[in-house]
């Protein structure tokens, strides 16, 4: 047996003003080629043994003893559309592998939320090229739960499966399940046909987590359909903060032949999402309302052992939907209202992290922080926060996921340092990451359990790592491309009329 293993994956914020060059796609550092994706056994080598799609998909090779080529591992955290020059790379290298041709199964890691400067559906467009080189050979797809899907990506794959969990702690499962109807397919035991559809609703990030009311629901419906004749089922939540035609709520069922009894469950499952519209959409706190909210939840003295911190969410810049990670608004009251006992995670700033490192450990330095990044997508202007504190930490910045989420991986924030206020530690990093791993904190030296208070730059995905020790969390209106305000975004090419922006509540 032989297989055709690849990872593209990124989510697409076209309203972030963050470039995506080839040399993002590397969240997995790789000591010889440095950022940018990785290829071959280099590949392998970072992705074997990991709980990730791509772990998954080597592990089902290697119990089924094939031979396997894997010609590139792209991934790449949200920003702006891709540029051409990478996806054409990307795709082409694929392809390439593709025209070589001798394959039993093709097993595809993509995201389904990739538009390129030239294509709204750059998965689509991957898979439209794979299929007109290779016609036959089947293909597994896994995606992630933030997929807006496409007639292209279900037209031109065999079984697509997507996360069943945000934060996404099933990427290997999920891979694993593709992988496994694939290998059922290739022997001829199962026929999978597809149905999908979509919505017309934008459901809202802070309100998709899988542990909340409706998605928890919808999620174990999808899940439970398996004992009811689907190979396979999947709902996808969706990417909203995406102007492009097809951006929202989509499911997607395979059955073995049976198309209608696909199309039958994707329409219960489109139903069930509709009827739970309002439940998805989020209620703003104003910024000094969820502050006050913090410091009265905040018990006096250092906390209990074993209490955990209140977690001051800053939703509206979180790099994993494209955030620059550099809006201040939420730090800047932090230190404003004069919160003790905080860490911060983290300010986006390769020249500030410059500057504290060439000051050195224990330095005092005044830095001028954030808010270099200009956002002409959304009203107001980030503006920097000065800073003024000892240098505690210099780090490489890299460190391995400790899990559930990505477990095993490399993650690489940069050049990386932790400035101490004596009130807060404010880390600075050089490439986005978000904290959705203990180890971002830990690597840099700050315990987050000592802390009264962390301030994160996440949306639901921190949940993974910090979400059972944390004591409670608020959720801080601050400012950046993730805003919650879809008032502030314009949107122009969504298929319209769409719920919550049209429909209020038919
Ligand atoms: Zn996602």
């Amino acid at each position: 047996m032989r297989l055709l293993i690849a990872m593209m994956k990124h989510e697409t914020n076209t309203f972030s003003p963050v470039p995506t060059p080839l040399t993002r796609f590397g969240p997995s550092y790789s000591e010889k080629t440095g950022p940018g994706p990785l290829y071959g056994e280099a590949a392998v080598r970072a992705y074997r043994g990991t709980g990730s799609g791509l772990g998954a998909y080597l592990d089902l090779a290697e119990r089924e003893r094939a031979e396997i080529v894997l010609p590139i591992a792209a991934g790449a955290p949200p920003s702006r559309p891709v540029e051409d020059a990478a996806f054409e790379h990307i795709a082409g290298i694929i392809c390439e592998a593709v025209q070589k041709g001798g394959y039993d199964g093709i097993m595809l890691d993509l995201h389904g939320a990739m538009v390129t400067e030239s294509f709204e559906d750059g998965e689509g467009e991957l898979l439209r090229r794979i299929r007109a080189i290779d016609p036959a050979t089947p293909i597994a797809v896994s995606l992630d739960m933030h997929a807006n899907l496409y007639d292209a990506m279900i037209d031109n794959a065999t079984v697509v499966a997507g996360y069943r969990t945000y934060p996404h702690i099933d990427t290997y499962d999920t891979a694993k399940r593709a992988g496994e109807i694939l290998l059922t397919a290739m022997r001829g035991e199962v026929r999978p046909v597809m149905a999908w559809g979509n919505a017309a609703m934008l459901p809202h990030v802070m309100r998709q987590g899988s542990d909340d009311h409706p998605n928890k629901e919808l999620q174990a419906r999808a899940a439970a359909m398996s004992t009811e004749g689907a190979l396979c089922a999947s709902l996808f939540t969706g990417f909203p903060h995406a102007d492009i035609t097809n951006a929202g709520l989509s499911a997607v069922v395979v059955t073995d032949g049976d198309r209608a009894l696909a199309e039958k469950l994707r329409d219960e499952l489109l139903d069930r999402a509709w009827a739970d519209r309002e439940d998805f959409v989020y209620r703003l706190e104003p910024l000094e309302q969820s502050l006050a909210r913090a410091k009265a939840l905040a018990s006096s003295g250092p906390p209990h052992p074993g209490e955990g911190p209140i977690v001051l969410l800053d939703h509206y810049d979180n790099c994993a939907s494209g955030g620059t990670m550099d809006t201040t608004a939420v730090l800047a009251a932090i230190l404003r209202e004069g919160l003790e006992n905080v860490a911060a995670f983290a300010i986006y700033d390769p020249q500030a992290v410059q500057q504290a490192i060439a000051a050195g450990i224990g330095a005092e330095v005044s830095l001028s922080v954030g808010g270099k990044i200009a956002m002409p997508a959304i009203p107001g202007e980030s503006r920097p926060v000065t800073v003024i504190g000892t240098v505690k930490t210099i780090s490489n910045g890299r460190f391995r996921n400790k899990g559930p989420m990505g477990r095993g991986v490399l993650m690489d924030m940069g050049p990386s340092v932790v400035i101490d206020t004596g009130t807060v530690e404010i880390a600075l990093i050089s490439r986005h990451v978000e904290p959705n791993d203990l180890n971002c904190l830990l690597s840099l030296g700050i315990d987050p359990m000592q802390k009264r208070f962390v301030m994160l730059k996440s949306r639901i995905h921190w949940r993974a790592g910090l979400g059972r020790v944390a004591k409670a969390v608020v959720e801080c209106a601050g400012m950046g491309v993730c805003t919650s305000e879809y008032s502030q975004l314009r949107f122009t090419n969504v298929r319209r009329p769409i719920y919550p922006l049209d429909l209020p509540n038919r």
